[in-house]
């Protein structure tokens, strides 16, 4: 099974990201993390990541595409020897069309393809008072919520004892402008899957529990 998530900033996707996947055998494939792995092994594609993160600029589509096909083809011959392994979800990519249409030919041509897209549709007002109660382990990256999900001790990371802060990417300012960076980019890709019939919206305005089951419902494996 080959699952996209979407979902503005606040809407709970990682989450359920991250309770989903190993429940389904998916593997979770996102940009961030295969940027900082290529990075990591200096493979030619991570020293080409590098020197344009390091520059300042955002990697192109063509490169991440790069990126992804590599991943996938590891997945897919994952797939075939070993039973925890049967797919994989999306978090975070693909964030423009033409990385959705390129993702498309890259799965053809390991005669699979998308089976589902799930978006998790949260009210404006209810993503915004989530985003600014978020803390993140400056640590780990584990990340916290001082009302709906608070660390046993607070400001300390549960995973690994790191000190949790509020992201610069967390302040109302850079949530309003995360918020419409959403609009403007992924809006459209919304529209391109309804209209390959494989859109399946979420109600993530619930508790987290209810949210995973409506998603593992929706993909049929309830
Ligand atoms: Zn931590």
């Amino acid at each position: 099974m080959y699952v996209i998530f979407m979902g503005a900033q606040g809407s709970g996707k990682g989450t359920q990201a991250e309770r989903i996947g190993p429940k389904l055998k998916l593997v979770k494939v996102a940009t961030g993390d295969l940027f900082r792995s290529a990075i990591a092994q200096q493979s030619e594609l991570g020293l080409k990541v590098q020197s344009i993160i390091e520059s300042g600029n955002l990697v192109p589509d063509e490169l991440t595409n790069a990126i992804v096909q590599v991943r996938l083809a590891q997945i897919a011959a994952n797939r075939l020897k070993d039973d925890d392994v049967d797919g994989a979800l999306f978090d975070g990519f693909p964030r423009t069309e033409a990385q959705a249409r390129a993702l498309d030919d890259i799965l053809a041509s390991q005669d699979t393809k998308l089976d589902a897209v799930i978006e998790i549709d949260v009210p404006r007002e209810k993503l915004i008072a989530r985003l600014a109660g978020r803390r993140t382990c400056e640590a780990c990256g584990a990340v916290y919520h001082v009302e709906s999900d608070p660390p046993k001790v607070e400001g300390i990371c549960d995973k690994c004892g790191g000190k949790l802060i509020q992201r610069e990417d967390d302040k109302p300012d850079s949530i309003a402008r995360r918020l419409a960076l959403y609009d403007n980019q992924t809006r459209p890709l919304l529209d391109y899957y309804r209209a390959k019939g494989i859109l399946i919206t979420i109600n993530g305005d619930q508790d987290i529990d209810t949210v995973t089951a409506d998603i593992l419902n929706a993909l049929g494996q309830a």
